[in-house]
């Protein structure tokens, strides 16, 4: 068949061919000239293709004239150059063929406007909306931008177990992992003991493949992993979800310098590509979502992101600490309000954040020499706040041991962890990005639950 998709269509230099398009309807409308236009998408792109579906057609009163919100469609025809404004061709049907109904009378997706709270109820029809259509994509540009720029940056992509035994994060949020034989047993009256579970050791679903990743770092050079990861976040907020894809990437020989400015150099590269190819989503986002999205991206591009310490930043926000809920002192872990603060008000742009005190950071975070700080980085956006968490790594053996025994850390438990610092011991670097809050920074998008097909939250596993 000559099938090509609605996004193929819509450019003019398609006009003249025969072609079959195959979508779903947004709308219909019958003209007094005997003949109805149909808008068609097909998800290849945000616009519609005008379908002009004569009269004459046999099926035209017993199905075109009742094909409403929804329906499946295909279309065969000839494109044409389109007088209509906003449009560079229409194709003019020769056979409309109808492949599924759909019920007005209970389809939800009418053309009244729904708000994201309430399209959330239909997670698996939502997509077909324009907005969760716009970010889905922008989702997956963003998911293949991040593969590319690695890749052009000599990184492997390694895949980092789901089930771990060990919290990289040491904030008490895994989720536990059990077998369904284990829960029977528990249900008959049996205790559950860690003795008898599957792998002969509690283990978790994983927060972070950092650790692991940096046993690859320490052979291969650069890696990174990309994929779901897990946190039982107890809170409801806006820029937190259940489950979540982080990219992680981690490289041997890179110190704290290094590690920033990949960070800068990868979301410039995302952010140039949402850009340059997905244009016709941004503009809408730029429209619809959040005005001056555009041009607040182009600025961000051209810029160099600022710096500033945690010290100083506790500073400026002690001065403004009359605009927060949570107190704010040196020593305490920044709230997303604090951290919406400093890059919106303060800087109005991009910020990166070093330095923070040890005692709120992971022990595998680089002590400085003050003995008080790590070698950390927190990348802070408009909008969103923490995007991405990084840092220098731990590299001295004794270091490490320290810090592990002040976090009641168990050696036997990360030995292969330790082996790292014992053989062949590197400086190295790496960060987290969590791929949706890069969505929700580049879309504008105000909740996290609106840029992840399916989200899990508190209370929230329906779909
Ligand atoms: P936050 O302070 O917002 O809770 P974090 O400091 O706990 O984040 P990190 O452990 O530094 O997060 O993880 C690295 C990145 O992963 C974060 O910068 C963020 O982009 C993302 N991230 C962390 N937790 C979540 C979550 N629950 N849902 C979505 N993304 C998350
Ligand atoms: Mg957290
Ligand atoms: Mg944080
Ligand atoms: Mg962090």
């Amino acid at each position: 068949s000559n099938w090509i998709s609605v996004k193929e269509a819509r450019q003019g230099s398609s006009a003249g061919k025969s072609v079959e398009i195959r979508g779903w309807v947004r709308t219909r409308r019958d003209s007094k000239g005997g003949f109805s236009f149909i808008e068609v998408n097909d998800g290849s792109s945000m616009g519609n293709l005008q379908i002009v579906a004569p009269g004459e057609l046999a099926n035209y009163a017993d199905e075109i004239q009742k094909l409403t919100t929804g329906c499946s469609v295909v279309i065969t025809g000839e494109l044409q150059e389109s007088p209509a404004k906003g449009q560079d061709t229409e194709l003019h049907a020769d056979a409309v063929r109808v492949l599924g109904w759909a019920d007005p009378e209970t389809y939800p997706l009418q053309k009244k406007r729904h708000s994201f709270e309430k399209l959330r109820e239909w997670a698996h029809l939502r997509t077909r909306t324009n907005t969760l259509g716009a970010v889905m994509r922008v989702r997956d540009q963003i998911s293949q931008s991040i593969h590319q720029f690695f890749h052009e940056n000599g990184f492997f992509y390694t895949h980092t177990p789901i089930i771990t035994a060990s919290d990289c994060e040491g904030a008490g949020e895994m989720f536990r992992v059990t077998s369904l034989d284990l829960e029977m047993l528990a249900q008959k009256g049996g205790p559950v003991k860690y003795e008898y579970d599957f792998f002969d050791k509690p283990t978790f679903l994983t927060v972070s493949g950092q650790l692991e990743a940096e046993t690859y770092a320490t052979s291969l050079g650069r890696v990174y992993t990309f994929g779901p990861t897990f946190r039982a976040e107890n809170s409801n907020t806006s820029r937190h979800l259940a489950e979540f894809w982080m990219v992680e990437p981690e490289a041997a020989f890179f110190d704290l310098a290094d590690d920033m400015k990949l960070a800068e150099d990868f979301l410039k590269q995302i952010f140039t590509d949402c850009l340059n190819k997905c244009g016709e989503d941004m503009a809408f986002f730029d429209k619809m979502i959040e005005k001056g999205k555009l041009d607040q991206i182009k600025a961000v591009i051209e810029k160099p992101f600022q710096h500033m310490t945690y010290t100083d930043a506790i500073t400026v926000l002690e001065k403004a600490s009359k605009k927060f809920d949570y107190p704010i002192a040196w020593g305490t872990d920044l709230q997303a309000e604090h951290e919406r603060y400093l890059t919106e008000e303060h800087v109005g742009g991009p910020l990166i954040l070093t330095d923070y005190p040890s005692s709120i950071k992971p022990f595998y975070m680089r002590v400085s020499d003050d003995g008080k700080t790590v070698a950390a980085m927190d990348v802070l956006v408009p909008g969103v706040g923490e995007i991405i968490g990084g840092s220098q790594r731990e590299e001295r053996l004794d270091v490490l041991q320290r810090r592990m025994a002040e976090a009641d850390l168990n050696e036997e438990d990360y030995w292969w962890y330790i082996d790292l610092r014992k053989y062949g011991t590197v400086p190295h670097a790496g960060f987290g990005l969590g791929l949706e809050r890069a969505v929700q920074y580049v879309t504008g998008m105000s909740n996290i639950r609106d840029v992840i097909p399916f989200p899990r939250t508190p209370g929230n596993a329906d779909f």
